[in-house]
């Protein structure tokens, strides 16, 4: 549905964004990760022409965001979810951005039930609280109908309770077609609910693939504790080379533990403890991104 290509932006001597490329499919959520200052706010404007690339295009379904006849209507994005008139109500703020992309106005109260703010529609913006005009921004970018969402770190100021709606919420607008673009510098928040993952770091794309292909390439190691540490070690190592122990602790590498555990019992070995343990997500992204942030500092 997206596709972003080559993407570059400078500003003066320091490359915010350098040679980008990724797609975004329909009918999933993808969610676009990176420490702060990574470049998603730069790559995220650009993907909706309020920054201009040095190099580089955008195209939705093979068209450019500016040849767009109706953006509002394919697009709905939420860049800034502070950004609104702290005087208008709510309601009012709805309308105002109907009126400049030729929708409904009937759409208003629409949205404003689908985000649940039906009873905070008169009240001024001025006075939400940041959830508040989180759900405001997204009732906006909704407004349109649109067939993408793209959202900048929407989750911050929400509550638990929030974010969980929030999830839904996009999860159900992709379940039906709709392509969702998500950024966030919490990993583990994105790790819940998106489907493809683009990872950047140090303004270059680490990383753009679906999350079971990143997760299925975590490290795995068996944790055996055994007052035989040193047999166990004798034996394992004809298996795997990546073998270690302190203590009653032995650490392996390279082995399922369905392979570890029928070497204990063929060779009557007493463990207290075998445990599979996985490298989380979290941490293969917090390597990659800290590595380009070495590298962009280099
Ligand atoms: P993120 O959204 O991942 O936190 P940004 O895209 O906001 O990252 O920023 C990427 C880099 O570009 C940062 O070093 C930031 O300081 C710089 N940057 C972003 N916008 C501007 C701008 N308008 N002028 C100068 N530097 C900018």
């Amino acid at each position: 549905m997206i596709n972003v290509s080559g993407v570059t932006k400078t500003y003066g001597s320091r490359k915010a964004v350098e040679d980008v490329t990724f797609d975004v499919a329909a009918g999933r959520v993808t969610g676009f990760v990176g420490p702060n200052g990574a470049g998603k706010s730069t790559t995220m404007r650009m993907m909706v022409g309020l920054t201009h690339p040095d190099r580089g295009e955008v195209r939705y379904a093979g068209t450019r965001y500016s040849d767009l006849v109706n953006p509002a209507r394919l697009v709905g994005s939420v860049l800034d979810a502070k950004c609104m008139h702290p005087g208008r109500t709510a309601r009012n703020h709805l309308k105002a951005m109907a009126a400049a992309s030729d929708i409904p106005m009937s759409r208003v109260d629409e949205v404003l039930g689908s985000v649940g703010l039906e009873t905070a529609a008169n009240q001024r913006a001025g006075k939400f609280s940041l959830g508040m005009k989180q759900r405001l921004a997204l009732a906006g970018a909704l407004l349109g109908n649109p067939e993408v969402l793209l959202l900048d770190e929407p989750a911050n100021g929400l509550d638990p309770d929030g974010i969980r709606w929030l999830r839904n919420e996009l999860r159900s607008f992709a379940d039906k077609g709709g392509t969702v673009f998500v950024s966030s510098h919490l990993i583990s928040e994105l790790s819940q609910f998106a489907d493809d993952l683009v990872v950047i770091g140090g303004g270059r794309l680490l990383v753009s693939e679906s999350l079971g292909a990143i997760e299925s390439r975590s490290e795995r190691s068996i944790v055996v504790r055994t007052p035989q540490v040193v047999e166990l070690s004798a034996l394992l190592s004809a298996h795997t080379s990546e073998v270690e122990f302190t203590g009653d602790r032995l650490v392996a590498r390279g082995m399922t533990s369905e392979d570890v555990s029928n070497l204990i019992f063929d060779h009557r070995i007493r463990v207290t403890e075998l445990t599979e343990v996985t490298r989380s997500l979290e941490d293969n992204l917090i390597d990659m991104t800290s590595a380009s942030a070495e590298f962009a500092s280099a």
